[in-house]
């Protein structure tokens, strides 16, 4: 039984269904924007909306991006021949944060974890080695989380690849094992960026 009236109701519902968002934030956002007014309101649906318009995936490196190719992919002044490989949209911002690492990317959209039925098909795994046939590419660096399904998945990589003759590189230190790219502060990621050891 719900003491708010039913679209009230309906909004909290909709927040609370945001990650990491809890009834009582779902409540305090609700309320926030029932008292914004209807410009602010309006500026807020309109850049969700135009986000998910706009926004699509770099047909090269699946990054999430507002042009095709995206702005890392088709930077001259970026290095091509050094990918490095992420899980996740938000581990590029992160690398890129660092200011360290100067090639180009390749969201997996994923890693590999047979637990929650996620196989090699499932991630980009197939798009990143037809990236890799052109034989401009010297060196992948794989940056998945150093989490059991990241390293299952940077093994797996790494097998696929080295009977091509590229250089597999694996960020190491400081990042701790169980932890996210993501949160891992700048200085820390580019460390572990500059002792990446061969695989
Ligand atoms: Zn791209």
């Amino acid at each position: 039984m719900s003491y708010y009236s039913p679209s009230i109701e309906k909004l909290i519902e909709a927040f609370e269904k945001l990650p990491s968002i809890g009834n009582k934030t779902a409540a305090r956002l609700a309320f926030h924007m029932l008292d914004a007014s209807e410009e602010e309101t309006n500026e807020f649906i309109n850049a969700i909306v135009n986000a998910k318009k706009n926004l699509k995936y770099c047909s090269v490196c699946f990054n999430i991006s507002d042009t095709e190719p995206c702005n890392i992919c088709s930077n001259a002044t970026r290095d091509h021949s050094v990918i490095c490989v992420v899980e996740d949209v938000r581990d590029v911002v992160a690398m890129e944060r660092t200011h360290e690492f100067k090639g180009v990317y390749h969201v997996l959209h994923g890693s590999i974890s047979p637990m929650n039925g996620v196989g090699p098909d499932d991630i980009k795994i197939k798009e990143l080695l037809a990236r890799l046939m052109n034989g401009e590419v010297k060196e992948l660096i794989l940056a998945t989380n150093p989490r059991v399904e990241g390293e299952a998945t940077a093994m797996y990589i790494s097998k696929l690849v080295k009977p091509l003759g590229v250089k597999v590189t694996r960020i190491a230190h400081g990042i701790p094992v169980g932890g996210d790219l993501e949160y891992t502060d700048e200085v820390t990621l580019g460390k572990a960026l500059e002792g990446r050891r061969e695989l």
